[in-house]
């Protein structure tokens, strides 16, 4: 019998095959039929210290006899109060306030909301907002209209709203995104916020811009009083080699969109930090101001000690030292492969490395990517292009020879097209 389910980002008329997955732990999973394969992308970018963290299955385990789910509006619960403690603790100190959600996609829906509500609340029109070029914040109405417009999202067109969109700060043409910028910031009535996934633009291409022009920005902003929303729902949590992308560039943002390895990439969770101003903008003793928003399993308390867990993790462990290990190791192997004549552009920001394959049209749906993940999974690891773009993002806890089994599997794929 076929299956009715119905999957995500997956042309079923392909008829390609879906494997079933069965355990996992650290940076490999096992399936049904008895294959080991690696994870080099993290399950989509949200593992970070691998696959059935026993501490974090632990707590989830202990929670779960405790208590499953409670209403948020109103009510409170210990896991909860933890985590946002622990994330005041641990994320710059302006970030003074935490509003859970469940996913990336509704943390940016958050940030966006925030930002609207804070200059609504002081009776001022702003609201436009300004996004990079090649950005990616997710798939619902609100985050699919700040992001990067193409074949993703050509259906519902006529329902994203209008941005200014700046464009990506390519080397050497990083005064055009600064002037672009400054320009849209001049506009009368002047924005409400600008977004901007920081250094690394994930779903675009895994494009790395510089710290440098990341502060710029933000100095921009902050001149122009548009709240600086940084979305690190991919770059947080070590990715880049910082706990946030945004401590490389010494910038804090107004607005702080987390998810992914929030958990460590075990359950489903996400928040949006705030800083007091915005957070003080709803509070009143009139109820039209306050923040319109909630989920149903907003701040789910098993999820939240998920993410208890893993702050605990970042606090005793040394996670960062983990980082840099994997960072050196993704160099040396970027260094050899760069070697291969079919590799353009590589490059690598903390744990993530990236490079494209030589192909004449570039494009998403050019066939290289799919013929890539297709041999990739034959040899044991799991890898996603995005186009003709290779990355390679696991789990820190990876070792050395799974880690050089992604690298050979892709070699090995290279010379196969040669
Ligand atoms: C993955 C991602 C999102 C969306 O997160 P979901 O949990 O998939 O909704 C948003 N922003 C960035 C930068 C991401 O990489």
């Amino acid at each position: 019998m076929t299956s009715p389910i119905w999957h995500p980002f997956t042309q079923h008329g392909l008829g390609e095959p879906i494997p079933l997955v069965t355990r996992a732990e650290g940076a490999v999973f096992h399936t049904a039929d008895g294959r080991r394969i690696v994870d080099a992308i993290s399950s989509w970018w949200v593992t970070t210290h691998g696959h059935n963290h026993p501490r974090i299955m632990a707590a989830i385990a202990e929670q779960a006899a405790k208590l499953d789910q409670i209403i948020f509006a109103g009510w409170t619960h210990e896991p909860a109060e933890a985590v946002a403690r622990g994330l005041v603790e641990i994320m710059p100190p302006a970030l003074t306030h935490v509003f859970f959600s469940d996913s990336g996609s509704t943390s940016v829906e958050v940030a966006l909301k925030m930002a609207l509500g804070f200059w609504a609340n002081q009776a001022s029109d702003r609201h436009r907002i300004l996004v990079m070029e090649h950005s990616y914040h997710g798939d619902t109405i609100g985050a699919m209209s700040v992001g990067e417009r193409g074949v993703f999202n050509r259906p519902y067109a006529p329902l994203l709203f209008d941005v200014g969109t700046v464009p990506f700060p390519a080397a050497g043409r990083e005064q055009a995104t600064l002037d672009a910028l400054e320009h849209y910031c001049r506009a009368t009535p002047a924005p409400a916020a600008f977004i901007v996934e920081p250094l690394l633009l994930g779903a675009g291409g895994m494009l790395v811009y510089t710290p440098a022009i990341l502060a710029e920005m933000r100095e921009i902003c902050a001149r122009h009083a548009v709240l600086f929303i940084a979305d690190e729902v991919m770059t947080g949590w070590g990715r880049t080699g910082t706990l946030l992308a945004c401590e490389q560039a010494a910038v804090v943002p107004d607005i702080l969109c987390l998810s992914k390895g929030l958990t460590g990439g075990a359950v489903p969770l996400a928040v949006t930090m705030a800083t007091t101003p915005i957070f003080e903008a709803h509070r009143s003793d009139d109820r039209a101001r306050m923040f319109f928003h909630s989920s149903s399993y907003t701040a789910n308390p098993i999820a939240c000690a998920a993410a208890r867990a893993n702050l605990a993790i970042w606090r005793e462990d040394p996670v960062l030292d983990r980082v840099a290990a994997l960072g050196a190791a993704q160099q040396s192997q970027l260094d050899r492969i760069a070697a291969h004549p079919a590799v353009r552009n590589p490059r690598r920001l903390g744990t993530v490395t990236a490079f494209e394959i030589d192909v004449a049209q570039g494009d998403y749906l050019s066939a290289v990517g799919p013929r890539l993940l297709h041999h990739a999974i034959d040899h044991g690891v799991l890898l996603r292009p995005l186009g003709n773009t290779m990355y390679v993002m696991p789990p820190y806890c990876i070792d050395e020879t799974d880690l050089d089994a992604i690298y050979r599997t892709a070699e090995a794929f290279l010379n196969a097209r040669d």
